[in-house]
């Protein structure tokens, strides 16, 4: 088990069941120091302060006392979530999705899980009607008003495959939204994988379409 030494009074060590091995702040993999070590609420939790040798913010680690002298890691804090870039392609594409997928991320790095999946579901929907709008820019108002399942048919989408992932992705973004769960051994990373499918699959179309285009005929 790791040991966390007190730096103002060496005599004190914890032994503990995790050291952060992950700046909640810059998300780089680290062997953080300990800079100090505060015991609150009648010893059942204590307080580490580390710092990050990545970016040279410090944050604490909170532990809770489970016994014989142990302490098991609760969470670090503060949190910053980590925003996704998404590639350029996309970030042309749907603005929308790219702001709304990382709030939702952002919702997750709370823990607020309930607002996660809705704002997957949202960031979703921009993305499929933003690529439909890119296709098909003249029928841009009709594609903003019907629903989503409309925009997954092959009226408006030749890859059957994509279309197939794209509904399974809303079929689990709507159990996030609706009262009743209708897929209940599926869960959020089974909605992440999906739209991330959804997402590569846009983006490589939209980079062949924008090759084919700028790449004409071959020069005589
Ligand atoms: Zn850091």
């Amino acid at each position: 088990m790791p040991i966390i030494i007190n730096p103002n009074n060496p005599n004190i060590r914890y032994s503990a069941d995790v050291i952060p091995n992950e700046c909640p702040i810059c998300h780089r993999a680290i062997e953080p120091s300990i800079i100090a070590v505060v015991q609150t609420e009648e010893n059942l939790l204590t307080d580490a302060v580390f710092l990050c040798k990545g970016c040279f913010n410090l944050f604490i680690a909170k532990y809770r006392h489970v016994g014989s002298g142990n302490w098991s890691f609760a969470h670090s804090w503060p949190i910053l979530p980590q925003q996704v870039k998404q590639p350029k392609e996309l970030q042309r594409l749907s603005p929308s999705f790219c702001e709304v997928y990382n709030q939702a991320i952002a919702s997750e790095s709370y823990k607020l899980h309930q607002l996660t999946g809705i704002g997957l579901r949202k960031s979703l929907e921009y993305l499929v009607k933003d690529y439909l709008i890119f296709l098909n820019p003249d029928e841009s108002e009709q594609i903003k008003k019907i629903p989503l399942s409309q925009c997954l048919t092959e009226t408006h989408i030749q890859n059957k495959r994509l279309i197939e992932v794209a509904k399974r992705a809303m079929w689990l973004g709507n159990d996030e939204v609706h009262y009743d769960k209708k897929w209940e051994n599926r869960d959020l990373q089974d909605l992440k994988n999906l739209i991330n499918i959804t997402k590569e699959w846009i983006t490589s179309e939209i980079m062949a379409i924008n090759y084919i285009n700028e790449m004409d005929t071959p020069k005589k």
